[in-house]
């Protein structure tokens, strides 16, 4: 295995690229812990390209932990509209309360981890990047560069797995002078040149290291079982009235999406539409496709829960609604449908 044999080799390869091919990320040229803290969160389950925008309105109303710890949770949660995965949010603001109130404040990767949102990857970007603290980040990026690196041909049953396996070839190859650089270089090499599809193995720094680069097979790596994909049909409805369309507001215990709103699902108000739906979506979320009908139905006769709301449609845009559904509903609105 090259890399551990060549290991200081393999460092400075990735140390000297690192310098020079990084990309100027805004927690990167004003470094700091909080906008490590923030990016991270952030980007768990968001393109880096696609946070951009998010991360620059966060910093300037949520600058410090401070200021976010002050903040309303709805102050929050509408800073993080359209990111998604809202549990993040709320994770991100209890973590800002408990990291002010803490004594000492946390430095190492476990210390990290009792922190709200923070996993094992999370804890050692955290606590590398901000505290210089030696521990290897290992995720999806990691276990491609490190299967390839290594012409690891093992078959794993999922992500998770494959993690495990891989976290002590992370460990032992981990630059523990500088383990911030080292562990975001892996991530940039994962996120510009190690891609899934089409490594762009040419202008890798690491070229010379690569097992499987030298078989011609990288394209092949790592091989974990994805799971079948699964088929799901939703109903909603679009009903206006009097200037007001009718929303769900999902509960605040609900494990996702807590005190969002959405379109109503029909069958949550008792109601089975046929017919042409007004438009019909489509969206892959991990291993579901998600076909999504909104059929227009009149208010009268409707039953509504305690979960229902009627919101005019004027205050459409100063609620919490999950990203697609605010699409959904600016062009629903677009297209004229503001009446029943
Ligand atoms: Fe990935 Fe190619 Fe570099 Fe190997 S040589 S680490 S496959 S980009």
């Amino acid at each position: 295995m090259r890399i551990r044999s060549d290991r200081d080799a393999f460092q400075n390869a990735m140390a000297a690229w690192y310098a020079e091919a990084r990309r100027p990320l805004p927690w990167r040229t004003q470094p700091s812990l909080y906008r490590t803290v923030v990016s991270e969160l952030m980007a768990q389950q968001t393109q880096i390209k696609t946070m951009l925008p998010y991360f620059e309105r966060w910093m300037k109303r949520f600058p410090d932990f401070e200021s976010l710890a002050d903040a309303p949770s709805e102050a929050v949660l509408k800073h993080w509209e359209g990111l998604g995965y809202y549990s993040r949010a709320r994770n991100l603001h209890q973590l800002a309360k408990d990291y002010v109130a803490m004594d000492p404040k946390p430095v190492s990767a476990e210390e990290w981890r009792q922190l709200p949102g923070i996993g094992p990857y999370t804890s050692a970007a955290i606590s590398s990047i901000a505290h210089n603290h030696p521990t290897a980040v290992v995720d999806g990026n990691v276990v491609r560069i490190l299967a390839r690196l290594t012409n690891d041909e093992r078959v794993f049953k999922n992500n998770g797995e494959a993690v495990k396996a891989f976290t002590e070839l992370a460990e032992a190859v981990l630059n523990s002078e500088n383990p911030g650089d080292h562990n975001q270089s892996m991530m940039e090499l994962g996120a510009t040149v190690c891609l899934k599809q089409k490594p762009m193995c040419t202008v890798c720094p690491v070229f010379r290291f690569c097992e499987s680069a030298a078989r011609g097979n990288q394209d092949s790596l790592p091989k974990i079982q994805r799971k079948a994909t699964e088929q799901v049909e939703i109903e909603r409805v679009w009903i206006c009235h009097e200037g007001q369309v009718l929303l769900h507001r999902i509960p605040e215990d609900a494990k996702q999406l807590a005190g969002q709103y959405e379109l109503p699902k029909a069958f949550d108000l008792g109601l089975a539409p046929s017919g042409k739906p007004l438009a019909t979506k489509t969206r892959s979320i991990t291993h579901r496709r998600i076909r999504e009908k909104i059929f227009r139905l009149p208010a009268e006769g409707v039953t509504l829960t305690s979960e229902h709301q009627w919101v005019p449609i004027e205050a459409v845009e100063t609620i919490t609604l999950s990203g697609p559904h605010r699409r959904w509903i600016r062009e629903l609105l677009a297209n004229g449908n503001k009446s029943a």
